[in-house]
């Protein structure tokens, strides 16, 4: 389905660089000199020990984070209304219900309150939260918060959706239902989808392409065609495979 060599780029980094001045008034050289052309409708993802770098250079290419050194470039057509995140720790806004939660990035987009309805509903139940639409963030579990957190990302139909490690706070059985159910979507949606993560399954399992970053500064040290056929088996010899290529790339 994905034909790499002939997709267009949909963000490209050239020469990111970014420093932090610490409390005690020290540089830290948090991402060094990074280049990469992620493609429309690939699922990339940026691997890598903590402390590397992931959520930094996420936060660029994102444009949460705008102090930086080098350049971000979007494809032609694209802004940051083609954007959507799902957040490790959800970011969901406790005062609302989870229906008022998935609406406000449509009324951010002027969206008229009958089409918000709709398309509310419609993710609500493509996540599984049609009963839950009326509950308080605090009534859910955290794989439900993350529901709410994913249908909220879809709301807006996005373009690109970047993710920071959105698993890592869940326990590994509701992890894994969602990652399917992620996965399903992305295959259905053809959106881009840009993930952080530490875990070498989760990336083996989702990606088309991984950047394993290093360290102190972070650095792409290498990009990783993940050639393990789609649909993948977690059990199957080039899953394997694949884990044991990074897991060596990978320097904690
Ligand atoms: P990762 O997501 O891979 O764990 P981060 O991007 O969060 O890494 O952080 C990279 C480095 O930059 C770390 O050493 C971290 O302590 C440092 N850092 C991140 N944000 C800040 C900040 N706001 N101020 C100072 N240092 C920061
Ligand atoms: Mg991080």
């Amino acid at each position: 389905r994905r034909m790499m060599n002939n997709m267009e780029n949909t963000l490209s980094v050239k020469n990111i660089s970014k420093s932090f001045v610490e409390l005690n008034g020290k540089h830290l050289h948090a991402l060094d000199d990074i280049d990469l052309d992620v493609k429309a409708g690939e699922f990339f993802v940026l691997l890598g020990p903590s402390g590397c770098g992931k959520s930094t250079l996420l936060r660029i290419m994102s444009g949460l984070e705008k102090n930086y050194k080098g350049k971000v470039t979007l494809a032609p057509g694209f802004n940051h209304l083609d954007f959507s995140f799902i957040f490790q720790q959800f970011a969901l806004l406790p005062w609302l219900s989870v229906y008022k939660n998935v609406e406000l990035p449509l009324i951010a987009r002027n969206i008229p309150e009958h089409e918000r309805k709709n398309i509310i509903m419609k993710e609500l139940e493509t996540l599984g939260l049609t009963r839950f639409a009326h509950q308080m963030p605090r009534e859910l579990s955290g794989g439900m918060k993350q529901r709410v957190g994913i249908a909220r990302a879809l709301a807006t139909n996005p373009k690109i959706i970047f993710m920071d490690e959105p698993f890592s706070a869940l326990d590994s059985f509701i992890a894994k239902e969602l990652r399917n159910e992620l996965l399903q979507i992305w295959e259905e949606r053809k959106m881009t989808v840009i993930m952080v993560t530490h875990n070498i399954e989760e990336a083996v399992q989702l990606a088309d392409r991984i950047a394993v970053m290093s360290s102190r500064p972070g650095k792409i040290q290498k990009i990783v065609e993940n050639t393990v056929p789609r649909p993948r088996s977690l059990r199957s010899q080039p899953f394997f495979d694949m884990e044991d290529t990074l897991t060596a790339l990978v320097k904690v």
